[in-house]
């Protein structure tokens, strides 16, 4: 590969996106390190700017623009949730330097009652976050924010007329539904993305996920939608992986968003020909949208520490060539763990899609 393969290539990016700091993750009651870093947003910016992308600033977008997808709600939550909890003492007196959910409203606790705003801080935010790993900390909601508007930023420009935009968000988003956060996530940057593209005139979108990982918030919040078709391609979670309860093959939306769902779950271990294969089922269903936008997790890789499949940077580069030929993209960074390989991963998709 070449660096006029992605030379020009607009990267939209924000410093902002540094400042989540969650510090860690809460997995089966044990507080690890994790893996979501600032770091990520470093590695890749070296390798796109190496590479000759064109780095450019996100530029802020209203609140609309984020509540034309979310709850009000949520996206209240996640703006004062950490100001709510330093007030209330639990870092500074208690020890609990994260927002870390304890109770969960499941349907079975709900038991059909209806959903109320629990008086307690730290009871409060199980109504929001639906695991333990997504914390919140200082400059959280800033990071949300920014990452939000770089998506909004890299759709503008496709929405203008540019082939290919790329937004380098963090923390990523397709864990997230309309009013829930989790899996690392907190906005949901590429169906804001899928949703301005919309308010922009594209008829039909198409979320393509190639994230290791199902995007079961993006799915939510498009299911029961015929303009917003969304795809995925990625670790079976009936195999024992995140997300557990959704992702499967007989997920195929609901009432006007009937048959505008596809998922294609894989075998933990599978590598790039099975993988291409899928994505290329996924770019066959959704051809003939307006518009692409493309949630690029690059955790499918073989080194990365997230999920068990195997996909090489030759064959991001393939699934690049396979998603560009479909039109305009927007690609949206999802997951992608591996410091050492996460830039040229990323540089070798937009390659692919450049050259499509
Ligand atoms: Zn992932």
């Amino acid at each position: 590969m070449t660096t006029q393969d992605v030379a020009g290539i607009p990267v939209v990016r924000s410093e902002d996106c540094l400042r989540h700091e969650p510090d860690g993750e809460v997995w089966l009651g044990v507080w690890e390190p994790g893996t979501e870093v600032p770091e990520r947003v470093t590695a890749i910016l070296a390798a796109v700017t190496a590479a000759g992308a064109a780095v450019m600033p996100a530029r802020p977008h209203p609140d609309e623009a984020l509540l034309a997808v979310h709850d009000p709600e949520l996206v209240g939550h996640l703006r004062t949730i950490w100001a709510e909890w330093e007030a209330g003492g639990y870092a500074a007196e208690h020890g609990r330097q994260r927002v870390v959910p304890y109770v969960f409203p499941t349907a079975g606790l709900l038991a059909g009652l209806p959903m109320r705003s629990p008086a307690a801080t730290h009871g409060r935010v199980g109504r929001f976050c639906y695991d333990t790993m997504t914390l919140v900390g200082p400059g959280s909601w800033e990071a949300i924010r920014a990452a939000a508007d770089a998506a909004l930023t890299a759709a503008d420009l496709v929405a203008s007329g540019e082939r290919l935009a790329y937004a380098l968000c963090r923390p990523p988003g397709h864990h997230v539904t309309a009013s829930s956060y989790g899996g690392s996530c907190y906005l949901n940057n590429a169906a804001i993305a899928a949703q301005n593209l919309r308010g922009a005139g594209a008829d039909r979108v198409a979320v393509v996920d190639i994230d290791a990982h199902h995007g079961n918030g993006t799915q939510a919040i498009f299911y029961d939608r015929p303009d917003v078709w969304y795809g995925s391609v990625h670790v079976d979670p009936g195999a024992g992986w995140f997300p557990h309860y959704v992702g499967y093959a007989d997920e195929h939306g609901a009432g006007p968003g009937q048959d505008a769902n596809r998922n294609l779950p894989l075998a933990p271990g599978t590598g790039d020909d099975a993988w291409l294969d899928a994505v290329g089922e996924l770019c066959a269903a959704a051809r003939g949208a307006d518009a692409i936008v493309l949630s690029l997790g690059v955790d499918a890789a073989v080194a990365d520490p997230e999920s068990p499949l195997r996909v090489s940077a030759d064959g991001y580069r393939r699934a690049g060539e396979l998603i560009g030929a479909l039109g305009p993209v927007v690609a949206v960074q999802e997951g992608g763990y591996d410091l050492p390989s996460l830039g040229q991963l990323v540089v070798s998709t937009l390659a692919g899609l450049a050259g499509a």
